[in-house]
Order: structure tokens, then sequence, then C-alpha cells
């Protein structure tokens, strides 16, 4: 992880040198149209598949991407979407470059979205609706790596893996897993919900060794596509290898000091209790682990077995890998991914990760403490605590600290949002809205 922590310092330096226009969210005509044209390629897919099977397994698929479909257009409505034009212009170039290629049939009808969850994912839908997710440009070091894995989900598109998926877990009949499924995405619709079609992910993603098999054939056609649109001078893998390096914990440090620089407050003394880590044996294990099992990319084991995968199949990708980020701080990425930087808070609030969210903003100010756009931004996350709390959703918006973590910093953050009561996150939120 230090790789990583030198390159999120680097960074956040040259982030706070510049101030760049915030993301646009008044998008409400874009959205509307996408809405439109979204909902009538739905209807022609249901069409298709309504013509292509009979009986229960016809009902099953149409069910399913029904309530997917309706999910999908619902995430749109809640701006679960970036469709600021730097973004949308420049994923449009892209698509363009890649549809340009020669000797791509099929590669015509594909669309890619970003989406504002900050983890480095992306995510291929049935029917080509390819979604980005706004932290591959935060986290990766170039344009060239972004390919990668656009080339990769296009791999996927491809090889028809969304729709063979989906038709799989219908014919096996498994489908009361899937109904118990369904209820449980809908009672639990507000907070931590990361997945931005959660029930098609859940399908997509449950299968382990046949999800593996399909990886490595995303990745093989996904580098044939590479070699037409990416530069020359690239390395398909770097973006897995950069991938292996991802944590979905932000990587930085905040000191029992920090607490008191920021917390000790006129209406309201530092408390050294706020800072006291809970006992683990507390916890039922077994309670998290559906919960953990879930998480990133860098638990993900087949990374390593991918990587070796394209080297064994690809000779000229069999070269070491070169840990200096290639970065263009000119190009038309970096000042995207300086944007995503810029929106890592807001988006974790938007998600509903106040934790992580709050434990960026708390860093920040700390490193810049003048600045009032992060104050207010901290008094009004913390506004955002308080109505948790006092709703009894404060677990839906802050993680729980679990046997399994280690990161010292962020156990105690976590424990502090934990220990402070209704009252004292009120004077928090009243203080900074206030200076
Ligand atoms: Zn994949």
């Amino acid at each position: 992880m230090k790789n990583s922590l030198l390159f999120i310092v680097l960074f956040s330096s040259a982030l706070f040198s510049q101030q760049l226009k915030p993301i646009d969210t008044s998008d409400f005509i874009q959205r509307k149209i996408l809405i439109e044209n979204f909902k009538n390629e739905f209807e022609n897919f249901n069409h298709k598949i309504s013509k292509e099977y009979s009986g229960r397994i016809k009902r099953e698929l149409i069910d399913i991407y029904e309530f997917s479909q309706e999910e999908f257009i619902h995430n749109i409505e809640k701006k679960e979407f970036v469709f600021d034009t730097r973004f949308t212009d420049y994923v449009a170039e892209l698509e363009r470059k890649i549809k340009s290629q020669p000797n791509n049939s099929g590669l015509s009808d594909f669309k890619i979205l970003v989406s504002k969850s900050n983890n480095p994912n992306a995510f291929c839908m049935p029917g080509g609706i390819l979604v980005i997710n706004i932290g591959l440009f935060r986290f990766f070091d170039n344009e060239a790596q972004l390919l990668s894995v656009i080339c990769h989900e296009l791999g996927h598109k491809q090889l028809k893996h969304p729709e063979n998926t989906v038709l799989s877990k219908v014919t096996l009949n498994n489908s009361d897993a899937l109904k118990a499924r369904v209820r449980s995405i809908e009672k639990s619709k507000a907070g931590q919900n990361d997945e931005a079609f959660s029930l098609l992910k859940h399908i997509l993603y449950s299968e382990g060794g046949k999800r593996r098999m399909e990886e490595q054939a995303a990745d093989s056609l996904g580098y044939l596509l590479y070699k037409k649109a990416g530069p020359t001078n690239s390395n398909y893998l770097d973006a897995l290898y950069r991938l292996k390096e991802f944590d979905s914990i932000p990587s930085i440090s905040i000191s029992k000091e920090d607490y008191q620089t920021l917390f000790d407050l006129p209406d309201q003394k530092f408390k050294e209790d706020w800072l006291q880590v809970e006992d683990f044996s507390k916890y039922n294990y077994d309670f998290y682990k559906e919960k953990i099992s879930k998480d990133s990319l860098k638990t993900h084991p087949e990374i390593d077995a991918r990587i070796l995968k394209l080297k064994n199949d690809f000779s000229e990708l069999d070269v070491a890998f070169d840990s200096v980020p290639k970065i263009d701080t000119t190009s038309s990425f970096y000042q995207l991914k300086l944007l995503a930087k810029q929106e890592v808070i807001t988006n974790y609030i938007e998600k509903g990760e106040y934790g992580k969210g709050i434990y960026v903003n708390i860093k920040r100010l700390l490193e810049t403490p003048k600045n009032n756009y992060l104050k207010s931004q901290l008094g009004q996350n913390f506004l955002l605590l308080y109505e948790a709390k006092k709703q009894y959703t404060f677990n839906k918006f802050v993680e729980y600290v679990t046997p399994e973590m280690e990161d010292e910093s962020y156990i105690r953050f976590l424990s502090f949002l934990w220990n402070l009561n209704l009252a004292e996150i009120k004077i928090i939120s009243e203080y900074y809205l206030q200076n």
C-alpha cells in the first residue's frame, strides 16, 4: 500500500493548488432525454426476449429485466450518474474512437455512462449499457488504463456474458432465491447501496468458477479490442496491476491529536472517550461475513490469475510492471482525474457512505485548516449524521467496526462517529456550519 499512499499525497497537493468548477448537477433535461431513450431501448430489448423464449423461462427473464430496468431508470432519476459535459464529452469521444476501429462488428451499439461511485469498477448491462465509475478516473493514472477496463467490459458484451448469466440463473430454476433478493433490495433502498443495479450485479457476480472463466475470456477479447483502440506504447496489464493496489478504505491516516485539533470546541470540550475503540469480542463475526465478502476488488484473488493467463496467451504482455505512474498533467484525463478527486466527498455522501465521506473531509480540512468550503461541508455532513441518528438509521450510513478491520486510523475514526451522542453531533455540526 506504500505506493498508493505516496500517490495520493502527491495528488492531494496538486488538487488544492487549483480550483475546478464543481460538477454540474443541473442536468434535468439531459437526464430526461436519456431516460426516454433508455425506455425505448429496453422495450425493444424485452420484445426480443419475448420472441426468443416462451413459458416460464420467458416470464422469469422478463421479470428480472423489467425489475432491473426500473431500478436503472430510478438510479438515473436519483442522480447516480454524472452528466457534466466535461465527462460526457470525454466518454463520447472514447466511444467514437472504439466504434471507428475497423473489423469490430457488433461494437456499434454500446453506450458508456459514468456513475458517481468512488470505487474503481465498471459494469456491463445486458443490452450494451456500460457503466464506468468515476472512481476509475480518481484511481487510475491515465486514459490507457481506463481504456483497458472499458475494453474488458466490451469483451463481456461481445461474448454476451450478461445475458447468458441471467439466462442460466433462470434455467437453473433458482428463482426463489432471486425473489428473496428482490424483496431485500426493495427493503434496503436507502443507505449504503453502492450497487447501481443491485439485482443484476448480484446475478452477474455470484458465480465463482464460471465467472472466473468469463473474466479471462473478456480479458482476452478485451485485449484484442485494446490493441486497436489503445495507445501503442501502453500496457494492457497496467490497469490490473493498479487495481491490485486498490483498498476500499481511503489510504489516509488521522491521529488522536488531529481529533483534538478539530473537535475541541468552545461549546464542547474534547472527550478522550470519543476515541475509545470497542471490544471486538462483542461482535458476532457471522453477521458481518456477507457484508465483508461483497467488499472491493482488492480482495479479488483472481486478478493474479488473470494477469498470468494474459501473459501466457500473449507473450508481448509478459514484461515487468513499471511501477512509476505514467501521468500526463496536460491530458484531458488528468483534468477529469482532478475533478473526480475534488468530488470524492460529495460522491461518498450521495452514495450513502457518510463514514468514508467524512473521513476524507476531516483529512482535507486538517491539510488546509482555513478552507471555509471544507468547514461548511463538514458541518453539513455532521448535520446528515445528526438526522440519521435521530431517525435510527445511523447504521445504514456509517459502517460498524468489524473484527477483520486492520486500518487503525479508520477503526479509530468509525469508533469516534459511533461514540458521539445526538447532542454532541449537533454541536459539532452547528460549529462548523457557523465557522
Ligand atoms: Zn469482468
